[in-house]
């Protein structure tokens, strides 16, 4: 088996591979070296032909706390092998952010969601923020009874995370509601509105996601690769990607905004605690 410093990686069935986030004290917050470790260990699933299914799993207690804003690794992108053509990660302004974002956010999203096997998320108690992009690029989503999905970004003066699927998988009155306010989506209640394919007791999840999985993996690769694509290319006939770029960008604004008045990406009065300071 692959080894990774925050990933864990083993085929608990044949045919299933499973990528489970490893960095449990920090509620598996999502680091540069998560980012990569995550990135590889799916390229290794992908490219290995005996996988025909991979479950993404978070170490206990919580599936994900998001982006690491604290910098986590203290590594940089010098560290890493970029997976795209854009650069100039550490540029001043709003170009090297912006840079960043689409590398370690917005793409690398993109790359997981067009894996070319079918993908099922195991969500176990908190999916917040930069959380629910590993979930949502996942083509089937198990959850725990006691999951809950939250982006409160908006409080940080940011709208909404960088990979804005939010329409997609709420609707759009759920989806603005749950940025507005920042409240957390039960699974129950993502369960009812789609955005959840089941929801199981804790203590099951990890068996009911892996059922799923040998049931899928019992189908022919290419027709379940090109299902996947039909589905995908669905969603992209109705401005799914285009939509993504064009509130990235909104979202760029978002950090340069907060840039302007605060000298950072995001509004610190969001933070827990604070008092406004902007009236
Ligand atoms: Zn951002």
């Amino acid at each position: 088996m692959p080894q990774f410093e925050t990933i864990l990686y083993d085929m608990p069935a044949p045919h299933v591979a499973r990528i489970t986030q490893n960095r449990p004290d920090a509620r598996n917050a999502q680091d540069l070296q998560l980012t990569y470790d995550l990135n590889a260990a799916f390229d290794h699933a992908a490219q290995d032909d005996e996988v025909k299914v991979i479950i993404l799993a978070g170490s206990d207690p919580h599936f994900s706390a998001g982006h690491d804003l604290r910098g986590g690794s203290g590594k940089t992108h010098n560290d890493f092998p970029v997976v795209g053509t854009w650069a100039g990660f550490d540029l001043p302004g709003a170009e090297g952010m912006m840079a960043n974002e689409e590398e370690i956010y917005l793409q690398m999203c993109r790359r997981w969601r067009n894996i070319p096997k079918p993908t099922i998320a195991q969500v176990q108690g908190k999916c917040i923020a930069g959380g629910l992009m590993l979930a949502w690029v996942c083509d089937l989503i198990v959850a725990s009874d006691d999951a809950a999905f939250q982006d409160p970004v908006v409080q940080m003066g940011v709208c909404g995370v960088e990979y804005f699927a939010h329409p997609w998988e709420l609707g759009a009155r759920k989806a603005k509601e749950m940025l507005f306010t920042s409240d957390w989506v039960s699974a129950e209640e993502a369960h009812r509105l789609g955005m959840v394919n089941h929801v199981v007791p804790r203590d099951e999840l990890a068996d009911y996601t892996l059922g799923i999985a040998e049931k899928i993996a019992q189908k022919p690769s290419f027709a379940l690769k090109l299902t996947k694509e039909a589905v995908n290319q669905s969603q992209e006939a109705q401005g799914q990607w285009q939509a993504m770029l064009s509130v990235f960008n909104l979202h760029q604004l978002c950090h340069s905004h907060n840039m302007q008045l605060y000298g950072r990406g995001v509004d610190p009065n969001g933070i827990p605690g604070a008092v406004r300071r902007d009236g």
